[in-house]
């Protein structure tokens, strides 16, 4: 995958070169073309310094948010499969042949999509959540390392929601065709990777606004994610589908990007992005950031009650 990611944002910084020198006066190097790719200021800047940290601290909690998720889903598939037996179904007696592989692997990436769509409309929805997926809106600056930068809170949420709905559709699959947990997710792993790919996932977070034309209202193309990093108001909540925006056009949160249209990035308040700057601060900062919300819905600061008016001897109200 490390291969497929870069691969593809070379093409697309191949491409986007190319069709930068037919507008503007750029000199055709190695040396600007590398420029064009890593541009200075961005890849010195500490939001991409705040990236490259996260990334490999990521290789330490996306896995365990992996297994928490998976073992979420194999608890509810033992459930739902033990449910369904009892309640009178009977199993195929035979896993079935590679269409039906297909087919459920399909399926379940279709489940799994959805449940990620559900789960990032509510980190953005509620107030608890927002602050945690806030990290990944910080930064400033996206590259494909943008991708790591979560907190590992939000990882685990995820995993959590995507455990709890795949669970009923793996049960099922496990009580008729007698497929193995392992199995079916090696089934969704490998639909997801056709899917990570056919969205062009390894440029979503790079300065290449590639969009897929009228397959926008199906797929989210690199340059409606970006669009939702986007720091402009009425971007704001929209696009957040991960592979499939059919759940953006279902749920309404669809927003086209004019093609072409150079975006800023960042959560919207210089202030916030700033307070995010470091690894330790993404970490921290939301149950800070969290703690003092609660603080002031239960204990409100106290109010300074206004002095007494005293009227003087014309009857005129003056302040003590
Ligand atoms: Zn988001
Ligand atoms: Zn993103």
């Amino acid at each position: 995958m490390l291969l497929a990611t870069w691969g593809t944002f070379f093409v697309a910084a191949i491409v986007a070169f190319w069709l930068e020198l037919r507008v503007e006066a750029h000199e055709l190097s190695i040396k600007s073309f590398v420029k064009f790719c890593f541009p200075a200021d961005g890849w010195k800047g500490q939001s991409a310094r705040t990236d490259i940290v996260l990334y490999f601290v990521g290789k330490i909690t996306a896995p365990l948010a992996g297994i928490a998720g998976f073992m979420v889903t194999g608890v509810m598939s033992v459930y739902i499969s033990r449910y369904l037996l009892f309640a009178g179904l009977s199993p195929r007696g035979s896993k079935g042949g590679v269409g039906i592989a297909i087919l459920l692997g399909f399926v379940f990436f279709l489940i799994n999509d959805l449940s990620n769509y559900l789960s990032h409309l509510a980190e953005h929805q509620i107030p608890f959540l927002w602050e945690f997926h806030k990290v990944h809106h910080t930064a400033t600056f996206l590259s494909p390392l943008t991708t790591a930068r979560e907190h590992p809170l939000v990882m685990a949420f995820d995993g959590l929601v995507s455990g709890i709905l795949l669970g009923f559709a793996v049960g099922a699959a496990h009580a008729y065709y007698g497929y193995s947990v392992p199995e079916m997710m090696g089934l969704l792993a490998t639909a997801n990777m056709f899917g990570t790919l056919l969205v062009l996932d390894a440029i979503r977070h790079s300065q290449f606004p590639v969009s897929f034309g009228k397959l926008d209202h199906v797929l989210i193309s690199p340059h409606m994610h970006q669009l939702h990093h986007s720091v402009k108001e009425s971007h704001w909540n929209k696009n957040m589908g991960n592979k499939l925006s059919i759940w953006d056009e279902l749920f309404r949160t669809t927003f086209i990007p004019v093609r072409g249209e150079k975006l800023e990035f960042g959560s919207g308040s210089a202030e916030e992005d700033y307070e995010y700057r470091s690894v330790l601060r993404c970490y921290w900062v939301p149950f800070v950031r969290n703690f003092r919300s609660w603080k002031a819905a239960h204990w409100p600061a106290p109010q300074l009650e206004s002095p007494p008016c005293i009227p003087d001897q014309e009857g005129r109200s003056k302040v003590a």
